[in-house]
């Protein structure tokens, strides 16, 4: 024994890395029969039978951040609060305001993620406004809804259905774009229902200001949010129903539902299904 085996450890089992273990090389690096003289032997039962559990334990923990990424986080937190607080106090008056404030919300973190909340885009008079889910890579970085893949069919879909996009107030239900960063690409993460929740605060304003005749749920995330609709999208797809806030709301399914399709026939089917589903809601809002 000698002063410092406390220390050593404890050392020892703060460096000890769980998803590293690897008893075969432990045992050719020093034989067994040294352990004994190793103050930290008598630690690496319990290490090595709570390694599995650290392990799947640190896979699903959040990543951590930096200390400097941290601090960086908390005073834009604090200014982007500031921002998006003194909106919400004050009923914003116009579009341009909530889509400049919206950036600032930190109401959930999924803020820290994204590039720059993107705000809803269309004319303030629009008969019909499209909520989406979130947007998505390509949306992050323009700032505006349905640019990516999911906007190209969604835009071929609506001038089927002889709607003039230009003519259309579109906006996501969720402001920033959730995301998993995977190598150089951000893979989509579907929003929570509290994120979702959080959220409609904005959404609900612009449908507000925008008082379309009627506003187009584009799946499930929208449907939760505008409707709180938590079951199967089929049960309310194709039909007019009534928002929390009392607006006509009428469901279809998400473009990006159509991408998702893995036989052509089948694309195609849905595709003319949507195209329908844009054609009714043209008519029920008397376009
Ligand atoms: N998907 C959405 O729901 N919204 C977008 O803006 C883009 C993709």
């Amino acid at each position: 024994d000698d002063a410092r085996e406390e220390d050593w450890r404890t050392y020892y089992a703060n460096i000890f890395n769980p998803a590293r273990l690897k008893l075969k090389a432990m045992r050719s690096e020093m034989p067994m029969k040294r352990w004994r003289n190793l103050p930290e032997a008598s630690l690496i039962p319990e290490l090595t039978r709570s390694a599995q559990r650290r392990t799947e334990a640190m896979v699903a923990a959040e990543p951590t951040r930096s200390a400097k990424a941290e601090a960086i986080a908390y005073k834009t937190a604090a200014d982007g609060d500031a921002q998006a607080v003194a909106a919400r106090e004050r009923e914003p008056l116009d579009l341009a305001e909530i889509a400049a404030a919206l950036d600032g919300c930190r109401a959930c973190p999924l803020w820290a993620g994204a590039t720059q909340g993107v705000p809803g885009e269309g004319p303030r008079d629009a008969a019909i406004a499209l909520v989406g889910e979130q947007p998505g890579d390509q949306e992050d970085l323009a700032r505006r809804p349905f640019v990516g893949p999911a906007g190209q069919v969604l835009d071929r879909a609506l001038a089927q259905a002889g709607l003039d996009r230009t003519q259309i107030f579109v906006t996501n239900a969720v402001k920033h774009f959730k995301n998993e960063p995977r190598g150089k690409r951000r893979l989509h993460k579907k929003p929570t229902a509290g994120e979702v929740e959080h959220c409609r605060w904005w959404v609900e304003r612009e449908i507000a200001m925008v008082a379309p005749k009627l506003i187009v749920a584009l799946g499930a995330t929208a449907a939760l949010s505008l409707l709180g609709h938590t079951g199967p999208l089929h049960e309310i797809r194709g039909r007019e129903t009534v928002s929390r806030s009392g607006a006509r709301v009428f469901t279809t399914v998400h473009p990006s539902y159509l991408l998702r399709v893995p036989d052509e026939a089948a694309k195609a089917r849905e595709f003319r299904m949507f195209v329908d589903d844009l054609g009714r809601a043209r008519e029920l809002a008397g376009l």
